[in-house]
């Protein structure tokens, strides 16, 4: 007999969250990370499912900005929220995430990129190397002390082969005595699996 309870892949409020693929991991770090009156940003919204985790962590005094150039997205994001009347906490901008730094005040405690496309939309819609660069490069501007940059990146694709490796390079090649940046993949799938990166501020955070 397992030890472990038989959950359900998507459920991350028990304590045994099954961790299959990057997007369970990335979760668990927010989990840690997130404190009730954070200010974050979701720089893909997609179907909602990162931004209501953030809106949750965040609590009643904290705020999340949700990005996508899809209307699609926005409204799915929409409907996620208000499913569970958290709406009052996230503003929904219906702008390319290369804009942060004109549509987002510093300090943000963390930053998600879940790279792609929506599921169900037309891939042709997808996040490309050159804009998620010039996000990625904002978002350093934008994070506060011990903040965290998440991304999930899907290289077994056309085009997000190319994005996952030019993201990786430039990650990799930050000053480690600024950030502390990780690379989080499952090792026994195929080697082209979505895998993780996260890059935190090396400034110690203020503990009061
Ligand atoms: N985080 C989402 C979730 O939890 O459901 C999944 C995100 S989905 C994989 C990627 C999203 O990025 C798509 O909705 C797409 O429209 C959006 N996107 C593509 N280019 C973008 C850009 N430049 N700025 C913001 N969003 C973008």
């Amino acid at each position: 007999m397992s030890l472990l309870p038989c959950l359900p892949m998507s459920d991350q409020r028990s304590p045994y969250p099954a961790l299959r693929g990057p997007v369970p991991l990335s979760h668990l770090l927010l989990r840690r990370f997130i404190q009730p009156g954070n200010r974050v940003a979701d720089a893909t919204c997609g179907n909602g499912k990162d931004t209501l985790l953030l809106a949750e962590l965040v609590g009643e005094t904290g705020h999340v900005c949700a990005f996508d150039i899809q209307q699609e997205a926005l409204d799915r994001t929409a409907q996620r929220l208000a499913e569970q009347n958290l709406q009052q906490r996230v503003s929904l901008l219906h702008a390319g995430h290369e804009r942060l730094l004109e549509l987002v005040e510093p300090p943000l405690h963390a930053i998600v990129f879940n790279l792609g496309w929506l599921p169900g939309a037309p891939r042709e819609i997808a996040t490309c190397t050159a804009t998620t660069l010039t996000a990625l490069e904002a978002s350093l501007q934008l994070l506060a002390p011990a903040g965290l940059v998440l991304i999930t990146c899907y290289p077994g694709h056309a085009g997000g082969d190319q994005e996952a490796a030019a993201v990786q390079e430039w990650a990799a090649a930050l000053s480690s005595r600024s950030y502390f940046v990780w690379r989080m993949g499952q090792l026994n799938v195929s080697s082209d699996a979505p895998f993780c990166l996260l890059i935190q501020d090396g400034r110690p955070a203020d503990a009061s």
